[in-house]
């Protein structure tokens, strides 16, 4: 902490508490950190003026690890013990990774294959999460060399999608370096608190950040200075990578022509075409060249090259309005984040289908950063208290299984965080004393469908009849997204708890991918669910009725029976393959020819609880 002293009206000293925090934008590729010095929020440099860090430590025997630029190098030189585009690996198994990247130069301890990955370097096992505390320990030095003092505080940002173990990752890691995490924030909302203080905005506002990888579209609700995420949507392999690749096609297919053999592209075509995207954002067309080739590409040209990668980014901005019932007329402000949005193409497309210019006078590599360091002053303390409040949702619904392996949803998808829900469950047996549940993530109706996260048991229900417990079930998602649930029995009060860190694996791509499958299964997944649970309503009239025959088999004439009887066995045959409606017809039937018997049954009820009794008496009752 700092003490910092300032000047009283009249000339004495006093000494006021200035505490020390800053942002992190801990990026897959590069890392920044930020800080209020002198009423703006500033990206700190390394001592050669730099801002960005790169994301790459390396690892070496009996020395200290090289972070960032010194350890760029370590990439070709000695790839084992060079770790990069770590983040990608947080809350993620050896076998995930495997499954999503095929070549990965490291050496794993295979022993260790479910749990998160060890990679074996020449300064021993080393997991995501101690990478990530070496690249964050570098940045809060270089802060507390610029800030001089040692750091109070610390928001570190997140992509709007980490799931909840890729976030509490993420908060090791900062707990591992030695930082104090005020909040971890998302991103796209940190692009937005970095607007919000230049321009002070009211309405909505789309965050459209497109790097070099992934793409991500946030829709946030700004009022009176509080910030709500309205929805979310992205592409993890939709990134300035593809554009690249695009121009590499395009000069792959002119050498091809000219030497009538086939060009693949390569490192080497990559590089040209890179460099030639980034010129493309300042000139109208560039030259290229590769051996004796050379050919010149034009802003239009490279605009119809891309036609498809754009109007993909436009789709999911779409999507994006659809989930929170908006539409374009609605948004107020689009602020564009990551380097790929400085392609004119790109912010054409984006200004036409908004009909409005995006934002972009913050560079958009240091937005994410600049509003994390304007977060962590406020949360800090160095603002007033209530400058503005924070709040996101959770990209899919949380739920439980139910009868029949159906979800009921708890908290639905885009739903606000912080949040707390409640729904009242019962028993199903007889003298049921446990419980199980369990907790499932995901858009579909039945449970084998969605992301199995938690299972839990309550145990010690008083025993009852079937559906006469009243157990309360909390679904509670706090600020940073983690997820508790919590069972309650409200006679006796017996109670049962579930932290989830979700299992591992579950990137944008996966929730996109759920997302899909949500909206092209919607019309099959609903005729299931109405199936199971007509199937549910069958099997427990039947059993009912079972029930009710053993006990009363004498109120119950021979050809009557045998009509039940019937009805029963038509009933259970259409459990096997009939729709929803079918099985509530021979549900209605069975209700029909079953219906004397159940009045006879009631009247006998009657009559045994009222032997003995005046009518007097039991109408005084
Ligand atoms: P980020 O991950 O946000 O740093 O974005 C990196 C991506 O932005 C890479 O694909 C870069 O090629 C791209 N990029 C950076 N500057 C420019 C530029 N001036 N024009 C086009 N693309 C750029």
């Amino acid at each position: 902490m700092a003490l910092l002293q300032i000047q009283e009206p009249g000339g004495k000293t006093a000494k006021a508490l200035h505490r020390l925090a800053v942002g992190i934008d801990l990026g897959t590729t590069n890392s920044l950190v930020a800080a209020s010095c002198g009423g703006s929020v500033e990206i700190l440099p390394d001592t050669d003026g730099d801002y960005l860090l790169p994301s790459i430590v390396r690892y070496r025997e009996g020395q200290p690890a090289l972070v960032g630029k010194e350890a760029k190098l370590g990439l070709i030189e000695d790839a084992e013990n060079t770790l990069s585009s770590i983040k990608r690996f947080l809350g993620k198994s050896l076998t995930e990774l495997k499954t999503q990247n095929k070549y990965l130069p490291y050496k794993f301890d295979e022993s260790r294959s479910d749990t998160s990955p060890a990679i074996v370097t020449v300064d021993g096992v080393k997991d995501p999460v101690q990478v990530s505390a070496d690249i964050l320990r570098k940045l809060a030095k270089r802060a507390e060399q610029c800030l001089k003092g040692p750091l109070d505080g610390t928001v570190i940002t997140v992509p709007a999608y980490f799931n909840d173990s890729q976030r509490q990752q993420t908060r090791d890691a900062a707990r591992l370096a030695g930082l104090n995490v005020l909040r971890l924030l998302n991103e796209p909302t940190a692009a937005a608190v970095a607007y919000g203080l230049d321009s002070k905005d009211q309405g909505n506002i789309v965050i459209f950040d497109l790097g070099g990888g992934t793409f991500d579209v946030s829709l946030l609700s700004l009022q009176k200075g509080v910030f709500e995420v309205l929805a979310t949507g992205g592409d993890t392999s939709l990134g300035g990578d593809d554009f690249d690749y695009v121009i590499a096609d395009w000069v792959a297919a002119q050498l091809s022509s000219k030497t009538e053999s086939e060009f693949t592209v390569n490192a080497q075509l990559l590089q040209i075409a890179n460099a030639a995207k980034h010129q493309l954002s300042f000139d109208e067309s560039v030259q290229l060249s590769f051996d004796d080739w050379s050919a010149s590409l034009s802003r239009e040209e490279f605009a119809k090259l891309t036609e498809k990668l754009v109007s993909k980014t436009i789709n999911t901005c779409r999507r994006v309005l659809r989930d929170a019932s908006l539409s374009v007329e609605d948004i107020d402000n689009i602020v564009m984040v990551g380097g790929s949005t400085r392609m004119p193409v790109v912010r054409e497309a984006v200004a036409k289908y908004f009909n409005k210019a995006p934002l972009t006078n913050i560079d958009p590599d240091k937005v994410v950063a600049v509003g994390a360091g304007i977060q962590a002053d406020v949360l800090i303390g160095n603002k007033p208290a209530d400058s503005f409040l924070l709040l996101d949702v959770n990209p899919l619904s949380l739920g439980i299984e139910t009868m029949g392996e159906l979800v009921e949803k708890i908290i639905p998808r885009n739903t606000t965080i912080p949040v707390v829900r409640a729904q009242e469950f019962t028993t199903f047996k007889d003298g049921q004393t446990v419980m199980s549940f369990h907790v499932v993530q995901g858009e579909r109706e039945l449970v084998t469908d969605c992301r199995s996260l938690a299972r839990f048991e309550l145990r010690g229900i008083p025993p009852m009849v079937a559906g006469a417990a009243k157990i309360k079930v909390s679904f509670q998602v706090d600020a940073d997204g983690l997820l508790s649930v919590a069972a309650q029995e409200l006679s006796s009060g017996t109670k049962a708890e579930v932290q989830v860190k979700p299992s591992y694996g579950l990137d944008s791509g996966a929730i996109e991918q759920m997302l899909q499958d949500s909206y092209d299964n919607a019309q099959t997944d609903m005729e299931a669910r109405s199936i199971k649970e007509a199937q549910i309503e069958a099997r427990q009239l039947i059993s009912a009725i079972a029930n009710a025959r053993s006990v009363d088999e004498s109120l119950l004439p021979i050809d009557e029976s045998r009509r039940i009887e019937i009805a029963v066995d038509e009933l259970e045959a259409a459990l096997i393959d009939a729709g929803s409606n079918q099985i509530h017809a021979l549900i209605e039937k069975l209700n029909l020819v079953s219906g004397d018997f159940a009045a006879r049954r009631m009247d006998l009820t009657i009559a045994e609880a009222l032997r003995g009794e005046s009518i007097d008496k039991v109408n005084s009752q």
